[in-house]
């Protein structure tokens, strides 16, 4: 388990993969797809101009958009060393903090800004346009842990814990994946005993993200071993500093040090730390899953955008590798081709999340068309970096082995690797296909 085979992107969408097609071609379809490519982004940007905010929304985008251009750090967050950015992360969280811009969708009776749907999207909008930061090592507290706090805590849960995530004084981390519960989260089997008023647990987990950073843990238990396998599940508060706990780093295969191992001898937790009901973890699990496969991603979505940008410019600017002319990448009818497609899905994908979002603010219900879209833009978010790979060419050999930010070379090659786990994290394409079929399409299990 654990050693998941990174998706092939020698799919129909790679040059690479067939030299046949990465011959050059100046035909006049590769004119054609130029054109294409220009028309699709007027038709697709007019087509997005038409949608209305309201004048409050206007206003709201306005105000964030001034403050983010007045307040976004310059740099930091973009370190090899995870401690590095956990602190520049720490500060820009303060900052947003102080600034009435912290939890954007979070309640103000938790110190949120209770921004509407609507809003955290233009917030995510105007966040990838200011090229603002995410505050990634903080993404586990602010993201699902502090909401799950919110829905199942305790008031003293809630009243230790929420002000310290949403300050960004404290890194969570997830303890849910083991060696032999990944997709079936419900076979986990770490356990804990009941020991006076302490939780005692021994077991292991895995792909535990800034494990090594985080002061404390949402951990799933095994508490009662009898039932069956969905109760007897217990969600904890686990300092990450308590006796019996060794963290382990793994090494992935972007070359960085984010997941860990983390193994538990004898840990002692107090029961005052379960969140929810005893043995009732695996709704309170559900909960949380709810909010990372909800609008935890809207930034990275909306960044897409501007990615394809990026890329656009890449291709003008990098010669064609097959072409013994002087051509650029942006000459080549298939790169041209994929391009047009990428910023037609590009396009999709807002709309998807546009019609997501405006539904569950009519209902009231998140919807499980959030499969849908993490599941369009993981393959999506592969698509663009695999066709960033097949721009570059022999360059990619170039890479350096770190993160740089911006749109260098490097950081093509490091986010190529990155986005093999796109598929992977927060549920595998494969299991968000198997919800989709079941909630949405309504077929037989
Ligand atoms: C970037 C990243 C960050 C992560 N961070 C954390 C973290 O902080 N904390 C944490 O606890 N976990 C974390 N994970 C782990 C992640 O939740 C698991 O990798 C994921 O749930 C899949 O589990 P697995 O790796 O055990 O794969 P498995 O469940 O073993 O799956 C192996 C393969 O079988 C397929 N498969 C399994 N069951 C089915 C089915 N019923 N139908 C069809 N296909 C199926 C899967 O799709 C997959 O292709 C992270 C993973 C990634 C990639």
């Amino acid at each position: 388990m654990g050693s998941v085979a990174p998706p092939t992107q020698s799919g129909p969408d790679s040059v690479a993969s067939d030299p046949a097609r990465a011959r050059p071609r100046r035909s006049r379809l590769t004119h054609c797809w130029r054109r294409l490519l220009e028309t699709t982004a007027v038709a697709l940007n007019s087509a997005a101009m038409d949608l209305e905010f309201s004048s409050e929304e206007e206003q709201f985008r306005r105000e964030a958009r001034e403050w983010l251009e007045a307040n976004r750090p310059a740099e930091g967050q973009g370190s090899e060393d995870p401690k590095v950015r956990c602190e520049a992360d720490r500060a820009w969280q303060r900052t947003m903090f102080e600034g009435g811009w912290a939890g954007i969708n979070w309640p103000t009776e938790y110190g949120g800004r209770g921004a509407s749907l609507m809003e955290q999207v233009i917030w995510y909008e105007e966040f990838a346009r200011a090229e603002a930061p995410d505050p990634t090592t903080l993404f586990v507290g602010l993201k699902h842990g502090g909401p799950t706090l919110m829905a199942c805590g305790s008031d003293e849960q809630k009243s230790f814990h929420l002000p310290k995530i949403l300050r960004g004084d404290v890194v969570w981390c997830q303890g849910f994946s083991e060696p032999g519960a990944g997709s079936d989260l419900a076979a986990l089997s770490t356990k804990a005993v009941i020991d006076g008023d302490d939780l005692v647990v021994t077991g292991q987990k895995i792909w535990t993200s800034f494990g090594n950073i985080a002061e404390y843990q949402e951990l799933l238990v095994r508490t009662d071993p009898d039932a069956p396998k969905h109760k007897g599940i217990s969600w904890v508060i686990c300092p990450m500093d308590a006796k019996g706990i060794d963290v382990r780093m793994i090494r992935t295969i972007a070359g960085h040090e984010e997941f860990c191992e983390v193994f538990y001898d004898e840990v002692r937790i107090p029961r005052a730390n379960i969140v929810g009901k005893m043995n009732d973890g695996w709704k309170v699990a559900m909960s949380t899953l709810s909010f990372e496969r909800g609008t935890a991603f809207l930034a990275e979505q909306v960044r897409l955008e501007r990615l394809v940008e990026e890329l656009v410019t890449l291709a003008r600017e990098t010669p064609l590798v097959t072409s013994s002319r002087r051509e650029m990448a942006l000459e080549d009818e298939e790169i041209a081709r994929r391009l047009a497609r990428a910023k037609a899905d590009v396009e999709a994908l807002r709309a998807m999340t546009y019609r997501s979002v405006s539904r569950t603010a009519r209902t009231g219900m998140p919807s499980s068309e959030a499969s849908l879209i993490r599941l369009f833009f993981s393959e999506l978010q592969q698509r663009i970096h695999a066709l960033a790979i097949d721009i570059l060419g022999p360059h990619v050999l170039d890479w350096e082995g770190n993160r740089s930010v911006g749109s260098s070379r490097s950081s093509w090659v490091f986010h190529y690797l990155l986005a093999f786990s796109s598929t992977i994290a927060a549920g595998t394409k494969e299991i968000q296909r198997n919800i989709i079929g079941e909630r949405v399409l309504g077929l037989p299990r």
